[in-house]
């Protein structure tokens, strides 16, 4: 089978499971332990009832799956696509439990889904949707359970909804029940910037090991959605120089600077890059086939396959998105000295600040965003020098470092507490 073939023929779990089986054994796990680490806990599917606005009856498909509670309650984000697949969410759910051991925080890992197309639903029929899926979920979700979180699709207003459906059902408020809510429902100051923060402190750590400077480091993101618009306006503010960004509609591409504040401001306008006219336009795949010295991929899985990794020029990539390179790809990268930041621990600000989200709403004080910040850059650092120390003594990339880092450590979490019988 070819290289091509394979990344088509890879699903999201798959690209997971391959790594795991890399890492798992070069950990020399038992076959049984191993075993059970790859496999999901628990896996739900709904059928959602939801009255649509024109007095019609649709069914919509939900998912859940819970990967691990050794370390903690289950974290995960709830995406809203119309290709959410349970394969994906059951692939995202087992990265989520690695990403939470990697920045050593306690949970363990989960990933939701809903089968719909939220540009075609009215807000009543999402907020519907919203609440049944809550409710048919009820009996697994919690604090001390498992905590969702938004993601693609979803955002501050989607967990305010389950939050309250959940609350109703309790009896009472549970702010810690979601993360990423708003603020003034319990929500964490920086939690809307953090994986974009997470990024870019990553991207900090890789240049000092280069010996760059932030002012002569040419970085193209591609994604310009919560991730790739807070990673671009931190990394300008902070000094890097941007000089491609893309969206759906495609990408805006210009090698003396965007000028990001502008960019911004368009995007909160018209909602798309498009239009932007201060550089030339290209494609959004395209994009990442141009000289720079950082590639930041922030828009959706698979875009770095065995097809264009060779084109990458960047010496620098830092996974924002999730799963943005196959597994062949890596292979290519690896040979070519591309260092990679890989997503579990790139993009991990996110699950970092929603866990200080979650403390937050248990103890009931609140954070400066100072405290947050200075906390998140803590844990960052010490996960990234973590992952690069593990990879130079095992002789592993990047990724299977942050793999095998990660899969001792849940490892070692349910070796202490033994199965129960
Ligand atoms: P989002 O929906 O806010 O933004 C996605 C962006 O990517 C949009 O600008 C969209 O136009 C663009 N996009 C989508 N498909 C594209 C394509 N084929 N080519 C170019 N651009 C494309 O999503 P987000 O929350 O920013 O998440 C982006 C990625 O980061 C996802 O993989 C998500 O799972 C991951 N992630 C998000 C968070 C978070 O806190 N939001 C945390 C960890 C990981």
């Amino acid at each position: 089978m070819s290289m091509e073939e394979k990344d088509k023929e890879l699903s999201v779990y798959e690209s997971m499971a391959a790594r795991y089986d890399v890492a798992a054994r070069k950990l020399g796990l038992d076959a049984g332990l191993s075993h059970y680490l790859r496999t999901p806990n628990r896996e739900l599917i709904v059928h959602i009832p939801v009255a649509m606005d024109d007095g019609t009856l649709r069914v919509f498909d939900g998912y859940r799956v819970q990967h691990s509670i050794a370390r903690g309650p289950c974290k995960g984000g709830l995406r809203y696509s119309p290709d959410v697949t349970l394969d994906e969410i059951r692939g995202l759910a087992a990265e989520m439990t690695w990403k939470c051991a990697v920045v050593n925080i306690p949970f363990g890992g989960a990933k939701g889904g809903i089968v719909c197309d939220p540009s075609k639903l009215s807000k009543g029929e999402l907020e519907r949707i919203t609440r049944r899926y809550t409710a048919e979920i009820l009996d697994y979700i919690g604090p001390e359970r498992d905590v969702p979180a938004p993601d693609m699709n979803t955002n501050e207003q989607t967990m305010a909804w389950i939050m309250d459906t959940y609350s109703m059902h309790m009896r009472h408020t549970v702010t810690a029940s979601v993360t990423g809510k708003p603020l003034d429902l319990g929500g964490s100051l920086g939690r809307r910037e953090a994986t974009g923060r997470g990024c870019m402190i990553t991207a900090d750590e890789a240049l000092k090991r280069f010996r760059w400077q932030r002012e002569s480091t040419r970085v193209i993101v591609q994604g310009f959605g919560n991730v790739g618009s807070q990673a671009a306006r931190l990394m300008h503010e902070s000094g890097y120089k941007i000089i491609g960004v893309a969206d759906i509609s495609g990408g805006v591409f210009n090698t003396s600077g965007i000028d990001i504040p502008r960019l911004l401001e368009h995007v909160e306008k018209h909602k798309t890059l498009k239009g932007f006219d201060r550089g030339e336009s290209i494609g959004a795949q395209e994009i990442l086939e141009q000289e720079c010295d950082i590639l930041l991929p922030a828009a959706t899985e698979s875009v770095i396959t065995s097809k264009n990794a060779d084109k990458v020029k960047a010496r620098i990539l830092v996974e924002g998105a999730n799963s943005p390179t196959t597994p062949p790809a890596d292979d290519i990268l690896f040979e070519r000295g591309v260092f990679v930041v890989p997503d579990i621990l790139a993009n991990a600000g996110g699950v970092t600040v929603s866990y200080f989200e979650w403390v937050q709403d248990r103890q009931g004080y609140f954070w400066s965003e100072n405290r947050v910040n200075d906390q998140l850059q803590q844990i960052m650092v010490s996960a990234f020098d973590s992952v690069v120390a593990y990879g130079e003594k095992h002789k592993v990339n990047n990724r299977i470092a942050a793999y095998m880092l990660a899969i001792d450590r849940v490892a070692f979490c349910i070796k202490l507490r033994g199965i129960y019988a």
